[in-house]
């Protein structure tokens, strides 16, 4: 199966000049959904995962399948305003502007072996913030995968050379 078959490539979303990636038809087929679940897992089982942590909101759909998988939790990463609990929050630059991500503050214990999943690496922005988070209340980020990496952007290769241990299934 070529888990390409099920990413849709969509010219001019949301804006002029983007090609989103869609995911949504690998979540579809029950087959390519779970053979992207099973890649992912199968990266990780030797990691000795604690707990993945999934940014908002396509890192909840892969994330929390893969962590049953690997019999870890899951805790999401999410935008500014919607945890309930105490949360550590972290800014990152955009070309214009900037976005903040929040965690829970007692996501991660110190010592966690951490496994990121998101649906998609495009410049790092959201998963270095994450790191930056999980590194901080403690936590070992023992992996990072994707289903989809843009490959011109080299965040892929930025994460690699800080010593992360990077899987992407697919790349554009
Ligand atoms: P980054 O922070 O690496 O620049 O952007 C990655 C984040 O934006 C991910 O959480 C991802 O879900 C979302 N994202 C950006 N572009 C796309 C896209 O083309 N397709 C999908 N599915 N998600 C995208």
């Amino acid at each position: 199966m070529d888990l390409k078959d099920y990413v849709a490539s969509i010219p001019g979303f949301p804006k002029e000049g983007i090609i989103f990636r869609d995911v949504t038809p690998m979540l579809q087929n029950a087959e390519a959904f779970k053979e992207s679940v099973k890649q992912i897992s199968d990266f990780a089982k030797d990691l000795n995962i604690d707990v993945v942590a999934g940014p908002e909101a396509r890192g909840f759909l892969f994330g929390c399948p893969v962590a049953i998988e690997l019999g870890a939790g899951f805790v999401p990463v999410r935008k500014p305003g919607k945890l309930p609990r105490e949360v550590v929050s972290k800014s990152y630059d955009l070309e214009y502007g900037s976005n903040e991500i929040q965690m829970h503050k007692d996501a991660i214990k110190k010592g966690d072996r951490v496994l990121v999943v998101d649906d998609l690496l495009a410049t790092g922005g959201t998963v270095e913030a994450a790191i930056d988070l999980i590194e901080e209340m403690g936590g070992i980020v023992a992996g990072v995968a994707f289903v989809i990496e843009l490959k011109d952007l080299k965040a892929a290769d930025r994460l690699k050379a800080k010593g992360y241990n990077v899987c992407s299934l697919l790349s554009y």
